[in-house]
């Protein structure tokens, strides 16, 4: 069994949760920490896995709508954190009290009932990864923070079932949006965050490999709608806007426990 749950997503914090296996033998990572850290700790507990079941943290990139809490999280109750060496130097090398473990790009992360492995993505951050996560069986792609998608992402991702997918912006919305120009080139570059158009694509190239559950993620609050999101997704899978496979993570729920 290989389920997930956003805790919240968007620009303002982030943070997943994954559960794999059955009984005895189960695995339970936490994918960045940008929430406060009552609030995920709240929410973990809500969601049946206190913060003190967590077998890891995986820390995307240092941008504080993911890095968040990561060090009191794990330091108080003794968790590895994985992140990439550029990121680690980017939050200025703390010490991680000897929880640190560094990812790299296609170093496979052995969790027990949960295998992970981090891809490198095109983001404005030093080293960022996003990741791909099988309990041996379905397979969950998280992917977040980019500026466009590569064929490398395409080539980690290809197979996933479930994709927990940036959404970030409607391109029309951001370019007649409140930002200053200098943040929309930022936002809207090839090193910012992925577009409902873009994402729609990766979702439609993806989806006769297997792909069959999106969870658009890391929606904009000025530069999107839930419902944009929602329908761009569901036209590049051929499926009815409300379709029960296409979902939407909010900032301050995410979503619910789906299997992947
Ligand atoms: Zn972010
Ligand atoms: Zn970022």
């Amino acid at each position: 069994m290989l389920r997930f749950k956003s805790l919240g997503s968007g620009s303002a914090g982030n943070s997943t949760v994954v559960q794999a296996g059955n009984g005895l033998r189960q695995a339970h990572l936490l994918i960045d920490c940008g929430l406060g850290i009552r609030r995920l700790e709240r929410q973990l507990g809500e969601a049946g896995v206190p913060a003190s079941q967590l077998d890891a943290i995986f820390i995307t990139h240092e941008h504080s709508d993911h890095i968040g809490c990561a060090r009191s999280l794990a330091v108080k109750h003794r968790i590895p954190v994985w992140m990439s060496a550029g990121t680690f130097m980017a939050i200025g090398e703390p010490d991680l009290d000897g929880l640190l473990r560094i990812a790299a790009d296609g170093a496979a992360i052995d969790l027990g009932a949960l295998q992970v492995t981090p891809f490198a993505v095109p983001h404005d951050a030093r080293e960022p990864l996003q990741l791909h996560c099988t309990d041996g069986d379905a397979r969950l792609g998280v992917l977040t923070d980019l500026g466009h998608v590569t064929d490398h992402v395409l080539g980690h991702l290809a197979g996933c079932g479930s994709l927990l997918l940036e959404c970030n912006h409607d391109a029309q919305m951001l370019a007649e949006g409140p930002y200053p120009w200098f943040l929309k080139r930022r936002v809207g570059g090839d090193y910012g965050h992925l577009a409902n158009a873009a994402a729609a694509e990766a979702a439609k190239v993806l989806q006769p490999l297997g792909l069959r559950q999106v969870v658009a993620a890391h929606l904009s609050e000025k530069n999107n709608r839930p419902e944009l999101a929602r329908s761009a997704l569901a036209g590049a899978l051929g499926l009815a806007d409300d379709h029960e496979d296409i979902h939407v993570a909010t900032a301050a729920e995410g979503c619910g426990w789906l299997l992947a």
